[in-house]
C-alpha cells in the first residue's frame, strides 16, 4: 500500500514572473522506505517537499497521503493533519529562542495532548539523549549552537512520533559525525518504526544510501534509483 502518491502536479509562482517550478511530477512511496529527493539548486526540491509537508495549498494534480487527498482542504484540516502525521525539519532549524530546549521539543506534543505532560517530558528527554543534546535540556534554545539547534528541531520533529519525517537539508549544517548520527537515526526509525523518510539532500553519500532517490532538474523527475 502506498502511503504517498503524487499525480500531475504542477506548481507555478507568481511573482515576480509566472513561473512554472514543478512540472507534471507523478510518484508513489511506501511506508517505512527513506527517500532521498535531490537536484541542482533552484530545482524544485524545496518546494515539492513544502506541497507534500502540507505547508504550501497551492497547486494543480494530487497529492494523496495516508489515503487522503490533500488538494482542497481546508487550512485547519491540513494543520491538523499535519500535526498528527508530519515532523517537519528545516534547513536552518525555527526553535523559539527565548523557551528552554527541553519546551521547544514538548511544544508539538502538549498541542495535541495524546499523552500527560510528565510523559511527554520523559520522552522529549529520551529523545535530546538520543541527539546527543540532553546536558542542554535547561538552557534556552538561543543559547545553543547551531549543529546543537539543529538535533534539537529534529528531536522536536520526532515528538509526535509521525508518520512521515520531513527534511530539507537538514543535516546541511551539522559536522560529519553528528549528519552521520542523524542520518543512522532516520535509517533506523524507517527500518524498525516504519516510519517513512523524506528528506532533501545534497550530500551523495545519503543518496546512496537510501532505499530510492528521486532527482529534479528544473522541475521534472528525471531519474528515479531505486536503493
Ligand atoms: P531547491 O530547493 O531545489 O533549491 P526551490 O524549490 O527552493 O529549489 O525553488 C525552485 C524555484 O522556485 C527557484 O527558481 C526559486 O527561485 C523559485 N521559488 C521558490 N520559492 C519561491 C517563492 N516563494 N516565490 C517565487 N519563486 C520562488
Ligand atoms: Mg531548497
Amino acid at each position: 500500500m502506498n502511503l504517498i502518491s503524487v499525480k500531475h502536479v504542477n506548481k507555478y509562482f507568481l511573482q515576480p514572473a509566472k513561473m512554472q517550478v514543478l512540472n507534471d511530477v507523478s510518484f508513489e512511496i511506501e511506508k517505512g522506505k527513506f527517500v532521498a529527493i535531490t537536484g541542482k539548486s533552484g530545482s524544485g526540491k524545496s518546494t515539492l517537499l513544502y506541497l507534500l509537508s502540507t505547508m504550501d495549498t497551492a497547486f494543480e494534480g494530487s497529492i494523496r497521503i495516508n489515503q487522503e487527498e490533500m488538494q482542497g482542504k481546508s487550512n485547519p484540516w491540513l494543520a491538523d493533519f499535519r500535526n498528527h502525521h508530519i515532523g517537519f525539519v528545516f534547513q536552518f532549524h525555527y526553535l523559539l529562542p527565548e523557551f528552554s530546549v527541553l519546551k521547544n521539543v514538548m511544544l508539538p506534543a502538549l498541542k495535541l495532548r495524546r499523552y500527560s505532560s510528565s510523559e511527554i517530558e520523559h520522552r522529549a528527554n529520551e529523545l535530546l539523549k538520543l541527539l546527543g543534546v540532553a546536558d542542554q535540556a535547561h538552557k534556552r534554545a538561543s543559547l545553543l549552537s547551531g549543529g546543537q539547534q539543529q538535533r534539537v528541531a529534529i528531536a522536536r520533529a520526532l515528538i509526535n512520533e509521525p508518520l512521515i519525517i520531513m527534511g530539507d537539508e537538514p543535516t546541511g549544517n551539522l559536522d560529519s559525525h553528528n549528519a552521520a548520527v542523524v542520518f543512522d537515526l532516520f535509517k533506523k526509525l524507517s527500518a524498525e518504526n516504519g516510519q517513512t523518510i523524506l528528506m532533501v539532500t545534497h550530500d551523495e553519500d545519503i543518496a546512496k544510501r537510501s532505499d530510492r532517490t528521486i532527482h529534479l532538474t528544473d522541475g521534472k523527475i528525471d531519474e528515479v534509483h531505486l536503493g
